[in-house]
């Protein structure tokens, strides 16, 4: 994905994307569009067609939301931008003028919609659109990447992503956790892509908004999308992560932008895949040591001794030769195979002992 253009032709640093879930009225619109407006916030964001999990939810107002964007940015000069998952969304979008589509985590998630959304972006001669694609609900970069490709080779230049988390089964912290190891992975394939955090669909909750932002800017995110309202409380959808225009401009102000956004970037992006790395080579370990229990429970069972010379010699000349393959030395291969084989058998000691 190369030759990317900028998003937008003037924006702040980071960008700030901001509006409510849903249009809901023409007044609703344009009352939190001129608070933004207000606070220095250039772009507007409202969805016209809303993917509800459950029917007989608000599922937006359809078309006629387009009108108010147009309304939007006739009153206050902003960029308008709002969610496409089809044929006729994109049609009708491209017809109203709208500045920036974005694909909603569902759509991504379905390769015939996205390759839908790529030909009637390619049929229309789309080419200054800009398309921001949310990550798939399910924590699959690749899933991801190949929305993005399909938008690229519709001949979208003005492209980036948005990260709003993964959908979990059961209650955790996050309405959708974030897993943050996967946009950081494709920043480091695609290091001209913008990437944008969606604080708003990550957290579910307005208090998550805030920490949630600051670890994007940590991290180096080029943008943030933050659901925003006039009337939070009495929001149709997503009430409970919507904030209202002033407290968004106070977030702003509170939070820290790196000064030395590359090189903090950079650091900040590999420091969390090595945090990510070890939590994975910790249960790896752990997961050898279950298995090493339950072989201490058949020795012990079939009066057969820990140790087993043999066996432990062939392990530590295969595994080293394995090792120095991939780039390790050969005596820290040694040395971390002889410190996982003496916890070993401390485990199937105690397992003797029980
Ligand atoms: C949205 O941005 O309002 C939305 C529906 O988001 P997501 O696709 O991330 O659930
Ligand atoms: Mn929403």
């Amino acid at each position: 994905m190369k030759d990317l253009l900028p998003i937008a032709s003037y924006t702040s640093t980071p960008i700030i994307i901001a509006g409510p879930c849903s249009a809901e009225s023409r007044e609703q619109m344009l009352t939190t569009a001129r608070a933004l407006k207000a606070e220095g916030i250039s772009i507007f964001r409202a969805g016209a067609w809303k993917p509800r999990t459950s029917p007989g939810t608000f599922a937006g107002v359809g078309a006629v939301a387009l009108e108010w964007l147009n309304d939007v940015k006739k009153e206050t000069g902003m960029l308008t931008a709002t969610e496409v998952a089809n044929h006729t969304h994109v049609s009708l979008a491209l017809q109203a003028g709208i500045d920036i589509l974005w694909i909603g985590a569902r759509t991504t998630a379905n390769p015939f919609a996205m390759q839908e959304i790529a030909d009637t972006l390619a049929e229309r001669g789309a080419t200054d659109v800009a398309v921001l694609v949310k990550n798939p609900i399910n924590p699959e970069l690749e899933l991801w990447i190949g929305a993005l490709q399909r938008i690229y080779n519709a001949g979208i230049r003005r492209l980036g992503a948005i990260h709003r988390g993964f959908s979990v089964y059961g209650h955790h912290l996050y309405r959708n956790v974030p897993q943050w190891d996967i946009p950081i992975e494709l920043h480091l394939r695609y290091p001209e892509l913008p990437i944008f955090c969606d604080p708003s669909h990550i957290g579910g909750k307005r208090e998550l908004i805030e920490p949630l932002s600051q670890e994007a800017l940590n991290l180096g995110y080029d943008g943030l999308i933050v659901e925003t309202h006039c009337d939070p409380d009495n929001a149709l959808s997503d009430s409970a992560q919507q904030i209202t225009p002033r407290r968004l401009a106070e977030i702003i102000l509170r939070l820290h932008k790196p000064a030395t956004l590359s090189g903090s970037e950079n650091l900040a992006a590999l420091r969390a895949r090595i945090d990510t790395l070890d939590t994975e080579l910790l249960k790896i370990l752990s997961q050898r040591m279950e298995v090493c229990r339950e072989i201490g429970r058949y020795k012990r069972d079939n009066n057969m001794k820990v140790v087993q010379a043999e066996r432990y010699n062939d392990v530590i000349s295969s595994r080293i030769a394995e090792g120095v393959d991939g780039g390790l030395g050969e005596d820290f291969v040694r040395r971390l195979l002889l410190s996982i084989h003496d916890e070993s058998v401390r485990q199937q000691i105690r397992i003797l002992k029980d």
